[in-house]
């Protein structure tokens, strides 16, 4: 165990988590008389936004995922450290992060809590062996791999049954994720892939939108989502409607629709955006707090001053922290971690908690893009979609993106896919595919699961034995 020692006497703000949240609210604390500690079990700042387009091969990692500590090399009272937060003790006014076997205590005046969420597949954790989410980045390369492999495997298939299961790909989920991921599929096979192939044509991929709610985009109203449904339609893609998955395994997904129909979609590859829960140090606050609680999804209900209870020092932004209206993104984030980082800089000036103003969220509008040159966006009581709100679309992710170079790469990726055919970052390898599976394997001490998937996505025998030895290697040391 190590403990974080500060000798200067300063006031020390930790910041968990560098997505949003973490980020801007230690970047607002730059020219502040306080010693920062930014603690984030990733090494990078990531773009969540473009997570789809690392999975669909437009933008590689790079682009979406700087290093935080590059970010942030300019900012002298800032320390960056790399840990999973595993306890945080708001009496002792510690943090506890833990780097592969070690433990680091670091203590805090006060604390910005940024954590986020995670997919939540609504107790049905088992969903996320055959259908991962869109989260993380291993989650854009596992999925890159999987539509890639599909589409190569379908390229070796010997019956035509075997080829419809590989070249059927399900999203499951009809939000902004799921909107893009099946627009930006269905380019791939039209567009980038299509001629590539020999024994099949990929235009013949079906791209299946399922959405248990009666809408596409639902909140973002009738008109935008109606927008998005016909644009996805024309582009092929098959919107299936008050239609519940019920359950998924390697070989497909049993859906259940709305008049108590069940029937089966068979498919190899399948993508979970249909729910988030947070983070659990959301809950871990709470129960330490003065009865602050969580929401069905565990996102903490803060105070006015975004606070927990009996804590004024103790600040939960972002995806983590439940306000009514503020809705689940960048700018939430974003906006919350700047207000608590001005409360923190307030009370070094002598303001008590007391003479806080109540957090207020202003809302710029939400968008999504549905493929190249259409897009659906809101701003206020105005709603537009098309060309134009593409173009608002893509200028507005440029100024979000961090780093000048990050922007300029990203502006030659899209104009390479946008205008041409082709994309850069159609890589993939086996493991990106096999990785998580063998891990789990390894930790669970259960390989069934992996090797049910392995022979579903048909990966070679050397990935099977690859899970075999990691798993038979764990129980023998
Ligand atoms: C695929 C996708 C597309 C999206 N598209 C849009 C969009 O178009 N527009 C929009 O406004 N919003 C969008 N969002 C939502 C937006 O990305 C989030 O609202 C925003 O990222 C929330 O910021 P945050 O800082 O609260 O959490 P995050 O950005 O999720 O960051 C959480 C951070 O906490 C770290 N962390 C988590 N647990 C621990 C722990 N125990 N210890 C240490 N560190 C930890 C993580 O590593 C990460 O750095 C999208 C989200 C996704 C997933």
């Amino acid at each position: 165990m190590s403990t974080q020692t500060v000798e200067n006497g300063r006031h020390r703000v930790v910041v968990i988590g560098s997505g949003f949240g973490g980020l801007f609210g230690t970047k607002h604390l730059k020219r502040a008389d306080v010693d920062v500690t930014l603690i984030s079990k990733t090494s990078t700042h990531l773009f969540q936004p473009l997570l789809y387009q690392v999975a669909t091969g437009i933008l590689s990692v790079g682009e979406i995922a700087p290093a935080t500590r590059l970010v942030l090399r300019k900012q002298k009272n800032a320390q960056v450290l790399l840990g999973e937060v595993t306890d945080i003790d708001l009496t002792a006014k510690t943090v506890t992060s833990r780097l592969l076997d070690q433990d680091t205590v670091t203590a805090f005046d006060s604390l910005i809590v940024a954590t986020g969420a995670q997919q939540s597949y609504f107790g049905n954790d088992r969903f996320a062996t055959y259908a991962p989410g869109m989260k993380t980045i291993d989650d854009a390369l596992e999925l890159r791999g999987r539509i890639l492999g599909a589409f190569e495997q379908a390229e070796l298939a010997t019956t035509q049954e075997e080829r419809d299961r590989l070249l059927t790909f399900v999203v499951v989920g009809a939000g902004p994720t799921g909107v893009e991921l099946a627009g930006q599929i269905a380019e791939l096979s039209d567009r980038t892939l299509e001629g590539t192939f020999h024994n099949i044509d990929p235009r013949d991929a079906r791209v299946v939108l399922i959405e248990g709610a009666g809408a596409v985009l639902g909140p973002m109203g009738p008109n935008l989502g109606g927008k998005a449904e016909r644009r996805l339609e024309k582009m092929g893609v098959e919107i299936q409607l008050n239609a519940m998955v019920i359950d998924v395994d390697a070989f497909g997904v049993t859906v259940k629709d709305s008049d108590g129909t069940i029937r089966r979609i068979e498919s190899a590859c399948k993508v979970w955006s249909a729910g988030v829960q947070a983070s659990p140090l959301g809950k871990m606050i709470a129960d330490q707090s003065d009865g602050t609680e969580v929401d069905r999804a565990g996102r903490v209900v803060v105070e006015p001053d975004l606070t927990v209870k009996g804590h004024p020092n103790v600040f939960v932004v972002g995806d983590l922290m439940s306000v009514p209206n503020v809705p689940g993104q960048a700018q939430g984030a974003i906006q919350g971690a700047t207000y608590a980082a001005r409360q923190i800089k307030a009370g070094l000036a002598g303001h008590p908690p007391q003479e806080r103003k109540p957090f207020k969220y202003f809302n710029k509008g939400s968008m999504a893009t549905i493929s190249r040159f259409s897009a659906v966006c809101q701003v206020g009581k105005l709603e537009f979609g098309g060309f134009i709100a593409w173009l608002a679309w893509l200028a507005l992710h440029l100024y979000y993106l961090v780093g000048y170079r990050s922007r300029i790469v990203t502006v030659i990726q899209w104009f390479v896919t946008f205008l041409g055919r082709s994309r850069g970052q159609m890589a993939a390898t086996e493991q990106w595919v096999f990785a998580r599976l063998a891990l789990e394997a390894i930790s669970n001490g259960d390989d069934e699961d992996a090797e049910q998937l392995a022979a579903a996505l048909g990966g070679s025998t050397n990935s099977r034995v690859a899970v075999d030895k990691a798993h038979t290697d764990a129980k023998a040391g």
